[in-house]
């Protein structure tokens, strides 16, 4: 449906009257007749893409071309075998991929955008794609605008457009009163267009356009380029792969050449040689990375952290300092009002009906300077310091609601961090006008020059409120501080510094917020795991320090640094402290960014909570920004890396262990997969060099590696966590995957894998065994069952860790050891693979043999756990 200007006029005019808002059903039908408010995504892979992607290599397509030609001119048995195992590989590959993909659109659904509007009357949070024209939407600053709307309230409303325009200041958004006539449409003053960030300020307005009708959708097809993000692991990988090809490929071009020399035939060489290239070039590996991650950042939003870039899952690990915000984080944000302060006098809660009517106005300016509102279930929305503000006025029968009918507000400067205070003004009954500031205690000392009680003005005794409010602080209370003004008229010019000046001080409150439960523990463990914890925080210093001493963050007296100390130091001198610095107080948003960036000078891996429109920065320049989801802005989000969906900074020591873990399991996977690689390029090397035939045929290279040695490898992302994985120290964000002797271990592992087989080749030559073949592959198959079971921990004993713990894994290597023995058991399946049925002495054999390269991982351990201890 097209909507005309004069359809959204009428609108306009019959909204702003009422103010309530679409009705639900209304909405529906509009949601049905408008589409979706999206943005149309280029099309993402199909089905079919990612089941051809799954053949694309350039070496499985050789050896598909070399099987049919084989075929051809040989068996076409051969070729047939080697297309299903192929395929079978493909299968895996690609269940796996789905899986993945499905894993990430998941996560991006759960992290897609939400909008205020007013539907049936009340403020309700809905996705944003489902905001339809003739919606009213609420806007407040941090949030990102979500279609085109025109804007009928504005206050002090700035809106950044660079994502539209390219023009980086914040534009001012204006209507004339809401009593005159509206602005055309086209005038973008009065305008916020989708995608464009509310700075500062709130406005509300009518959606006049939704998803590709808006301007944002109008150029969005020319921003859609699908970015591929590589994590840190999965370049290294690649880089080292295509290394590792370049040997594998002279490792094959050599097995060839000494094949022709002992004069085999050339066609079984030339697919001997391409089969072991095929298994043996880890090309797979990236994809590996990515879907362990996809699979994991699934898992992790069950523990509240919603991942929205998958690197972070891998680099979770190497986190060395996590910088949270005290409000809401590492306290419960149940903010309550438990002592007031007026004339010098610390009043309790029980005591204040014998304060009135001293404490009046205080409660007037509490009711009134307040942006929370009753829901008609009863249910307060807001900020909870707002909150706890508007219950306590109103248990003392200063009710917002009805105050405002004598007091109307007639205009305000919205709170913001930078300057810790917020002013409302209103009209009083006597047609003059009274302004009410509320903010941080020492914002509002600097800006009283006296004090009211009871309706008298007198001096003010700074000094003493400074010293009441610090003993408040220091039982942990969040103090906010109340002042006032009157006026005979509405200022012209309504800046802070022409408002918030010359005011009567009123009094203030001292509120707890309790630390969360879970966090104590959770330190505890970071500080185990080697990160160190840092509060940074708009609050007190003092009250920083009672609650960062509650939860054992700081210890002593460690240093405190304020927002002011840090404008004062210099970068040097900063740089040289920052690691030891533990608590950050009355820090504005934007210093964030200096922290971060001074830790990170300093070799730190750093991750940053914000929630605010000005953490935006800070989060994107930290390693891991992570945002809010409950009381984070759009904007805050949108520039993380991971949601708290619970706002709770145990979960960000909860991610962690899971991305430890993840890229533990990954590591191992790695090790895993690599000596199975190196057993078998040992095995066909080496045998013709001891005088042997070629051990092993194509079809036996293919199998071992397209599939058995798949499944359990894929089991091992499954591996539960390592004993001691909270207690070892961050781990290098640059550290080679080879490091903690992995690449050593790839090594010597492979060497006596290959050892065992060259040995149980030469042995049943020797002694005459005619299946020597399917013993020689037999025992490779089975050492890598031994192998995947010994280095499922990179210390512990498999006896430690209790065999049942893994059960995929169990699982997989029973299907595993089935399959094998299908092969050699099942006639037409012999006929195939070109295997013999084994006698029992001649299966014992290579299950004795087999077991050797597990014996001597575990004993590898062994040594290790001894050489720690
Ligand atoms: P954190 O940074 O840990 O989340 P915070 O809420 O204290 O904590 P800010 O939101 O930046 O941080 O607030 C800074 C200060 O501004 C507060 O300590 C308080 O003194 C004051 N303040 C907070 N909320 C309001 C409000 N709604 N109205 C007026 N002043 C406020």
């Amino acid at each position: 449906m097209n909507w005309h200007c004069k359809e959204v006029d009428e609108i306009l005019h019959s909204l702003k009257s009422s103010e309530q808002g679409l009705t639900t059903d209304e909405a529906g039908k509009r949601l049905i007749s408008c589409g979706d408010n999206t943005i149309k995504q280029i099309k993402s892979r199909t089905v079919l893409h990612m089941v051809l992607d799954q053949f694309k290599d350039f070496m499985i397509m050789v050896l598909i071309a070399a099987a049919i030609v084989s075929g051809i001119i040989g068996e076409p048995k051969d070729t047939i075998a080697i297309l299903v195992i192929v395929i079978l590989n493909a299968v895996i590959g690609f269940v796996q991929e789905y899986r993945a993909e499905k894993a990430i659109e998941a996560l991006r659904m759960m992290a897609a955008q939400v909008a205020t509007v007013i539907r049936d009357g009340e403020a309700a949070s809905i996705p944003a794609s489902d905001i339809v024209p003739g919606d009213l939407v609420l806007l407040g600053a941090g949030n990102i605008t979500p279609a085109d709307i025109r804007l009928i309230k504005v206050a002090h409303c700035k809106i950044d457009e660079s994502s539209l325009t390219g023009e980086s200041v914040p534009v001012e958004k204006h209507i004339n009163r809401l009593t005159d006539n509206m602005m055309p449409l086209g005038d973008r003053k009065n305008m916020a267009y989708k995608g464009t960030v509310v700075s500062y300020g709130r406005a509300n307005g009518i959606v006049v356009s939704t998803g590709m009708n808006t301007e944002f959708g109008k150029i969005a097809t020319m921003l859609q380029e699908q970015i591929e993000v590589r994590t840190p692991l999965q370049k290294r990988l690649a880089k080292f792969g295509k290394k590792l090809a370049i040997a594998v490929l002279a490792i094959c071009a050599l097995v060839f050449g000494v094949g022709l020399l002992r004069g085999e035939p050339p066609l079984l060489m030339f697919l001997t040689a391409i089969s072991l290239a095929v298994a043996a070039i880890p090309e797979a590996l990236p994809a590996v990375v990515t879907i362990s991650l996809a699979i994991g950042a699934k898992k992790m939003v069950k523990q509240n952290a919603l991942i929205r870039k998958l690197p972070a899952v891998e680099t979770l690990g190497s986190v060395t300092y996590i910088c949270s915000d005290k409000t809401g984080t590492l306290t419960q944000n149940k903010m309550e009002v438990q002592e007031i302060s007026i004339s010098g006098k610390t009043i309790k809660l029980q005591s204040i009906s014998t304060q009135r009517p001293a404490i009046d106005k205080l409660f007037l300016a509490m009711a009134l300077n307040n942006d929370a509102t009753r829901q008609k279930n009863g249910r307060c929305l807001g900020d909870p310091t707002e909150i706890a503000l508007y219950r306590i006025s109103e248990e003392n029968e200063y009710k917002k609601e009805n105050l405002l009918k004598d007091y109307p507000r007639v205009t305000e400067i919205p709170f913001d961090s930078e300057r810790k205070c917020m002013t409302t003004f209103h009209r009083t009954p006597e047609n003059g006008y009274i302004s009410f500031t509320k903010g941080a205690i020492e914002t509002l000392l600097e800006k009283s020059i006296d004090e009211l009680n009871c309706e008298e003005k007198s001096a003010i005794d700074k000094e003493n409120i400074h010293r009441m409010s610090e003993a408040m602080a220091q039982r942990g209370l969040r103090v906010l501080a109340f002042a006032m003004k009157e006026w005979t008229r509405l200022p012209e010019d309504l800046t802070p510094k022409k408002i918030e000046t010359g005011l009567s001080f009123l009094g203030f409150v001292g509120m707890i917020d309790p630390p969360r439960k879970e966090v104590a523990e959770a330190v505890a463990l970071c500080k185990s795991a080697g990160i160190n914890p840092v509060m940074i925080t708009g609050d007190h210093p003092v009250t920083a320090k009672a609650i960062a001493k509650e939860l054992n963050i700081i210890d002593n007296e460690e240093e405190i640094v304020t927002g002011g100390d840090l404008e004062k130091l210099s970068i040097n001198a900063f740089e040289k402290k920052v690691a030891d610095i533990r608590i950050y107080a009355r820090v504005a948003p934007e210093q964030k960014l200096r922290i971060v960036k001074a830790l990170q000078n300093q070799g730190e891996f750093v991750a940053m909570t914000g929630d605010g429109v000005n953490d935006a920065p800070a989060l994107k320049c930290a390693d891991i920004g992570i945002a809010m989801g409950i009381t984070g802005t759009d904007v805050s989000r949108e520039s993380s890396d991971m949601i708290l969906l619970d706002d709770n900074f145990a979960t960000i020591i909860k991610a962690i262990r899971r991305g430890r873990r993840i890229f533990d399991n990954i590591r191992k996977f790695i090790k895993y997969t690599m000596t199975s690689n190196a057993g078998e390029i040992w095995t066909i090397f080496l045998a013709p060099f001891l005088g042997l035939p070629i051990p092993l045929l194509p079809i036996h290279i293919l199998w071992i590696n397209l599939v058995t040695d798949g499944l359990p490898g894929l089991a091992l992302t499954a591996e539960p966590e390592e004993k001691r994985i909270m207690k070892r120290p961050p781990r290098h964000p640059k550290e080679s995957i080879f490091a903690h002797s992995l690449g050593l271990d790839i090594i010597w592992v492979g060497l006596l894998m290959g050892g065992v087989s060259i040995f149980s080749q030469a042995w049943a030559i020797k002694t005459g065994h005619g299946s020597w073949q399917t013993m020689v592959f037999t025992v490779l198959c089975l050492s890598q069952m031994g192998n995947v079971l010994a280095l499922r921990s990179e210390k512990e004993s498999l006896f430690s860790l209790g065999l049942f713990s893994n059960i995929p894994l169990l699982g997989a290597i029973f299907l595993t050891f089935v399959l094998q023995m299908a092969i050699i058991y099942v006639p037409f399946l012999n006929s195939i693979f070109k295997t013999q049925p084994l006698t029992l002495n001649e299966l014992f054999l290579c299950l004795i043999l087999s077991t050797i390269v597990f014996w001597g991982v575990e004993t590898a351990k062994w040594l290790r756990r001894r050489n720690r201890a």
